[in-house]
């Protein structure tokens, strides 16, 4: 006996919405036209077209993680797996770790490493707020941990480390292995792996990098992968193993067969960062979530964090009251084929600005979508004054900051070998 076919089995053309929804949440985000088309075909994983991308590859992450590291690791899988994949080869049991933990994505690093056999101390920073300097120097010394964990964008709650550059700076002195989660924020701002000192950098391919969902890169430090080469304990994940990865990325042999669609996406997706360059895209970056911000404060809505901590990634907006988050979310994707994201729990809508994201027409968009929204839904909001705010924010910004001289001698450029 078989089990029999299953009935009322809708084709996708019939499920998927006639028009694609704008993807205006904090992931996954608009993929451009060329990254869609990388991720249509299938090569052979072990094949010389796949060395010469797997070479352009890594070539061109050492540009985007800022890093001369010959040690940059695709994963097949979510940025959870990347994450997972930093910590569980940096850890071993008994190791001690510090996580800084402003929200649920670095609490998922804490307990990555608590499942790693860490002994695990969490800062938990309080009141939505950057984890402040000086306080992380404290706990350093009263802890001497030999692993640190943080992330630089919580995309939960939309806050900021904006302090990263010195957290790394002061942990590499206590000589500490870093690990910092850049899975939102890589390519939309300033991370220098190798000037700040850090030791894994994690991102995934939905996010910053405006690739598919389920091909990921983690950079390694030479100082963490000499940490991973003298482990006592053998790695309990296959898959994840840094140096059996290796093998694939660096020495053109079999580890598994490599997501090659996803690959072929996400090589589009670094080539478009190269062409744009770092500077002139965390310029555009900045430029679309500051006139964002600006729209929806001027439309009569409250950002969820102070501006010293916010982060530009992603934007977090209070819920005004007598409004449920799910049935905004619901009102401007059925009427306004926008979609933007919840929370987790906090009173809180939240705006992607990452990767495709900014662009001005997508941002207009999406404001005239919240506010037309919030006013069916009987909020009194100011949707004109929104618009006119955003719109003269842009021209500002292009008058007074612009996209003049973007500081170019500040990034290492793309290694040509
Ligand atoms: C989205 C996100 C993750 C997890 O990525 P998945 O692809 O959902 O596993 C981790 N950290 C941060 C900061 C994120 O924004």
């Amino acid at each position: 006996m078989y089990i029999s076919t299953p009935r009322n089995i809708a084709p996708l053309d019939t499920i998927l919405p006639d028009e694609p929804l704008l993807m205006m949440g904090a992931g996954p985000v608009p993929i451009p036209a060329r990254v869609a088309a990388a991720n249509s075909i299938v090569i052979n994983h072990l094949g010389d077209t796949m060395s010469q991308i797997i070479e352009q590859v890594k070539s061109m992450s050492g540009y985007v993680f800022q890093t001369r590291s010959s040690r940059i690791l695709g994963v097949a899988g979510p940025g959870s797996a990347a994450m997972e994949m930093a910590v569980a080869n940096l850890i071993e049991p008994g190791d001690s770790c510090l996580c800084i933990c402003n929200g649920f994505f670095s609490n998922r690093l804490a307990e990555m490493a608590e499942r790693n056999g860490a002994s695990v101390v969490r800062h938990l920073v309080a009141g939505n707020e950057s984890v402040d300097v000086a306080a992380f120097e404290n706990l350093l010394n009263t802890h001497c941990p030999r692993v640190v964990t943080i992330v630089q964008g919580e995309t939960s709650n939309t806050v900021c480390n904006r302090g990263l550059a010195d957290i790394c700076q002061i942990a590499r002195r206590h000589n500490c292995l870093v690990i910092v989660d850049a899975v939102c924020t890589l390519s939309t701002m300033l991370l220098n792996m190798d000037e700040w000192g850090i030791d894994a950098v994690i991102t995934g391919g939905q996010k910053g990098l405006s690739s598919i969902p389920g091909v990921s890169l983690v950079a390694f430090s030479e100082r963490a992968w000499e940490a991973i080469s003298q482990r006592k304990t053998p790695m309990q994940h296959w898959c994840l193993d840094a140096k059996l990865a290796d093998q694939f990325w660096y020495q053109k042999a079999y580890h598994y067969t490599a997501p090659v669609s996803g690959v072929l996406a996400i090589h589009e997706a670094l080539r478009l960062i190269c062409n744009e360059s770092l500077p002139t895209r965390f310029t555009r970056h900045l430029r679309s979530s500051s006139a964002l911000q600006a729209g929806i404060e001027a439309m009569g809505l409250t950002l969820f964090i102070e501006p010293q901590h916010r982060l530009n990634s992603v934007v977090g907006i209070k819920l005004p009251d007598g409004v449920e988050g799910p049935s905004l979310l619901h009102y401007m994707s059925s009427h306004y084929k926008v979609e933007i994201s919840g929370s987790f729990g906090a009173s809180i809508v939240r705006i992607g600005q990452m990767g495709e994201q900014c662009r001005a027409h997508n941002i207009f968009r999406t404001l005239h979508a919240l506010g037309a929204s919030l006013t069916s839904l009987g909020v009194n909001v100011d949707v004109p004054a929104g618009v006119s705010a955003l719109e003269k924010s842009l021209q500002d910004f292009d008058k007074h900051a612009g996209y003049a001289a973007p500081a170019q001698g500040q990034f290492a450029a793309v290694s040509s070998n």
